[in-house]
This record gives structure tokens, C-alpha cells and sequence, in this order.
């Protein structure tokens, strides 16, 4: 097949401000209806927008995070529509002199490295919401009018629904590493409009672009990206006529249905906001922004691979996000044992947060408990079993793990006379499997091992145990 899939993406997030983007009003979740509004972010005739300089900080601090440049001079636009939501009938957005622009993100799908190019990210003012009920009304509602908005384009670099959805994986944790946005798709904080067409680069031919709507998950993205594909790969085999529009993907048939025929750029009639002076971000301004940028995932995943030899595996897991990478280093840090630090952060420690709900910047249980419980391990003090065994308490209680052991007395055996007394004790009580042993067969030690574990409920020293065992069985 000469031709191959174009996908670019669209992303919108909502911006973590504590006020609107061009008026004071709140940004929270859950207010009464219409209860965070003014006559700015309602529209009223006369009332003068003032662009939040904090939001105009989260997208500089995502542009460079991004590989972009800032704009040194970036203007508002109005972007011209009727519709309901949108109070003043145009929204407040950027067009051609963008925040930032020309950054570029390294992936990675099924083992195969690829490069998307980051057109822009700017700032814009998210609408209100209608609601249609059954009975035929409609309510319109302003809580969301005004809230700040960032827009991420990429150039169409995609050639699959696969690298699609690692890069909105990757994007999601970048956001919420950068502290910028919740980046929650499910609350709307995160949305996500392709672009798919089919490309003949040797021809020079190619099927109309088609804009995809209303995709809610990162699942249904894929799925949506993915049919469009396959659907217009049809098209051209059936000489299905084909139109540049947008679709929306219907989750109850799972394919894209036509919407409407696109609007393009004039249609908008874009022009520039009169209402207010262009943003020059200042070149220290900028740097500051820049120096407060943290390690970004991609970048911590590799050094978790190179400074503590973990498995790829692990490192993504753990890098997964911010608090739980930070709980890890620390975890590692005090008990000198980074890999046995992963594994019980991923395993134990990852099921008992959420047993009750927490995360690791909130649960009593701190790194350096965990540091020192991993290192009695590693010392003989307890076995792995113990520790597994008082977790959950530990869990709760967090501090000393020493105090919990001594509580209950559960140091690990080490004194040599004493095994060695219970190992000849496991021997005479189990003469069957002694001689199994003694005749060659190691399997048989098992039982031994098993009884001497038995009696000393779990504390005997394993390695110990074992050396006893094989040294008196003449092995
Ligand atoms: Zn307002
Ligand atoms: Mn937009």
C-alpha cells in the first residue's frame, strides 16, 4: 500500500490556576451553577478582559518542557463562533504569533523509536457547557467560561493509533509532572481532537483530512484513530468519494459518523483581540521558568535505569509519577539497596496504598522506615518472610520497623549452636527424607527445611538453615 497514515493531534488542558483566565472569578469543581461568574467571563457588553499572568507561566514552563520556543512578541486573537457556550461569541485564543512553537518529543511504540514534532502551544479560554435535557430544554452553564486553557499541536507525525496513545501517555505525565494541569481526561481537564488522512508521498496524493470529535478516553482515541484509518484505506479501494470533515466517534456502533463539513481557518474570521496589548515574556522571566522546570519523565526513567540498574520495566512503573518517584529514591537511598527498594515499593507497598486510599506523599509509612526494614533484611536481622508478614501493620504504624520486630520477637535466628540443635532435631523427626538426602536426592531437603521453619515459626536464618542441613547430611 503506497499510502500511509498522517495523524496530528489536537490537545487541549485546562490550566491549574486558582482564577480565570481573562477575570478574577474562582477555578474549582463542584460550585452551584453559575456561581463563578462575572460580567467578564459572561460577556456583557463593555467588560475588559486582564490575561492571568500564571497561566501565561504554565504554558511557557510546557512549551520549553516541549523543546519549544517562547514567541517574543505573542498576540490574542478572537476566534469568531455562535454557539450557546461561548458567552461573547468569540473565544479569546492565539493564531499566528503563538506562546510557544517548534518543539519536538522522542518516543518510543513497541520498541520502535519515533520523533513528533510540537507545532505550538499556546493560551486560550475554555467555554461554558450546555446540558440538553429530554423534555427538549437546554442549560447553559459559565462555571467553565473563562477558565484557561492550553492548546498542543503537533504536527501530523503520527503513522499509527499505537504511537498515538503513547504520546498522550507521555503528554499526560509531562503535564502532571510539570504541575500544569490534572491532565484528567475523565473530568474533561484533558481533550483530544485528531486530524487522519492517508498520504501517497511518491504520488503526491492524499485523501481528504478528517477531524475526529468527542473522544473521551485515551482507549476510545486509539479505537477512533484507528477505524478512521482503516475506514478511509477502504474508501480509496471501494472509490468511496471521501470529504474533508469532522466526525465523532460512536462508542455504542464503534466507528466514526460524519458531523459536519470542516470550517477552516476564514470561517473564524480570526483577528486580533483590540481589548489587549501583545505579551512579551521577558528573557529572564523565561529563564526563571526554565530553571524551575523539573527532572521530566522520560529523562528520569533513563537515569533510574543507568544510576540504579533497575529494569526498564520497574523504571517506568516507578516513573510513572512524581510522588511515587520521589518515594522510590528515597526508599533506595536508605536502604542502599535500589532494587529490592523497586520491588517492594512496586509490590507490598503499591497494594497497601490502595488498601486505604493513599498516596505516597500522604501515608504514615515514610521511605526511610522503608530504607531501614530492607536493610534488616539485607542484614540477617529478619527474613523476607517476616517482613512480608508484619507489612501490613507496618504499614499503619510507620517509624522503627525494629520496634515491631522486637515487639514480637521475631529476629531472625543467626545463632549457629542454636540451628544447629534444630537441625538435628528436623533430622531424627524426618529419617525418610535424611536419607533421600543423604542417597542424592536434594529435593527431599525441602521437608527438612520445611520442619526446622516450622518450629522456629519462620525466624531461622534460611541460608544458615540450609548450610547446617547439607554440612550434616554429608552433602
Ligand atoms: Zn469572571
Ligand atoms: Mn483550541
Amino acid at each position: 500500500m503506497a499510502y500511509r497514515p498522517m495523524v496530528g493531534l489536537e490537545v487541549h488542558a485546562q490550566l491549574l490556576t486558582t482564577s480565570k483566565m481573562f477575570c478574577g472569578c474562582p477555578v474549582e469543581f463542584g460550585s452551584e451553577p453559575n456561581g463563578n461568574c462575572c460580567p467578564v467571563c459572561i460577556g456583557l457588553p463593555g467588560a475588559l478582559p486582564v490575561p492571568n499572568k500564571k497561566a501565561v507561566e504554565l504554558v511557557i514552563r510546557t512549551g520549553l518542557a516541549l523543546g519549544c520556543q517562547v514567541g517574543e512578541s505573542c498576540r490574542f486573537y478572537r476566534k469568531n463562533y455562535f454557539y450557546p457556550d461561548l458567552a461573547k461569541n468569540f473565544q479569546i485564543s492565539q493564531y499566528d504569533e503563538p506562546l510557544t512553537f517548534g518543539g519536538t518529543i522522542e518516543l518510543e511504540a513497541d520498541g520502535e523509536p519515533f520523533t513528533i514534532r510540537i507545532r505550538r502551544a499556546h493560551l486560550e479560554e475554555d467555554t461554558g457547557k450546555n446540558t440538553h435535557l429530554s423534555d427538549g430544554r437546554s442549560l447553559v452553564e459559565y462555571n467553565r467560561s473563562g477558565v484557561p486553557l492550553m492548546e498542543i499541536v503537533t504536527e501530523p507525525d503520527f503513522t499509527s493509533a499505537d504511537q498515538v496513545r503513547v504520546y498522550l501517555l507521555e503528554l499526560r505525565r509531562l503535564l502532571r509532572y510539570l504541575g500544569v494541569s490534572t491532565a484528567n481526561m475523565e473530568e474533561g481537564a484533558m481533550r483530544c481532537e485528531p486530524t487522519v488522512n492517508l498520504v501517497d508521498r511518491e504520488a503526491g496524493n492524499a485523501t481528504p483530512k478528517v477531524e475526529i470529535k468527542n473522544l473521551a478516553s485515551f482507549r476510545v482515541v486509539h479505537d477512533a484513530v484507528s477505524y478512521e484509518i482503516e475506514r478511509q484505506h477502504w474508501c480509496l479501494e471501494h472509490d468511496e468519494p471521501m470529504r474533508q470533515e469532522t466526525r465523532r466517534w460512536n462508542s455504542t456502533e464503534q466507528k466514526t459518523t460524519s458531523m459536519r463539513v470542516k470550517e477552516s481557518a476564514d470561517d473564524y474570521m480570526y483577528f486580533p483581540e483590540p481589548d489587549l496589548v501583545p505579551i512579551v515574556p521577558e528573557a529572564e522571566w523565561v529563564e526563571s521558568i526554565r530553571a524551575s522546570i523539573p527532572e521530566l519523565p522520560l529523562q528520569r526513567r533513563a537515569r533510574f535505569v543507568s544510576a540504579y540498574g533497575l529494569p526498564e520495566y520497574d523504571a517506568e512503573v516507578l516513573t510513572d509519577n512524581r510522588v511515587m518517584a520521589d518515594y522510590f529514591e528515597a526508599a533506595a537511598e536508605a536502604s542502599g539497596d535500589p532494587k529490592s527498594a523497586s520491588n517492594w515499593v512496586m509490590g507490598d507497598f503499591t497494594y497497601q496504598l490502595s488498601e486505604h486510599g493513599q498516596t505516597p506523599d500522604t501515608c504514615t509509612l515514610r521511605p526511610e522506615d522503608l530504607g531501614r526494614l530492607i536493610a534488616l533484611i539485607n542484614d540477617g536481622t529478619i527474613s523476607t518472610k517476616i517482613a512480608k508478614d508484619i507489612f501490613a501493620e507496618f504499614f499503619e504504624r510507620g517509624g522503627d520497623p525494629g520496634a515491631i520486630i522486637n515487639e514480637k520477637g521475631l529476629e531472625q535466628i543467626s545463632d549457629t549452636s542454636e540451628l544447629e540443635a534444630i537441625c538435628d532435631a528436623a533430622i531424627e523427626a524426618n529419617p525418610k527424607a535424611a536419607d533421600d538426602v543423604r542417597a542424592g536426592k536434594q529435593k527431599a531437603l525441602g521437608a527438612i527445611v520445611g520442619f526446622v521453619m516450622k518450629e522456629t515459626r519462620g525466624q531461622a536464618n534460611p541460608g544458615l538453615v540450609n548450610e547446617i542441613l547439607q554440612r550434616k547430611l554429608g552433602q
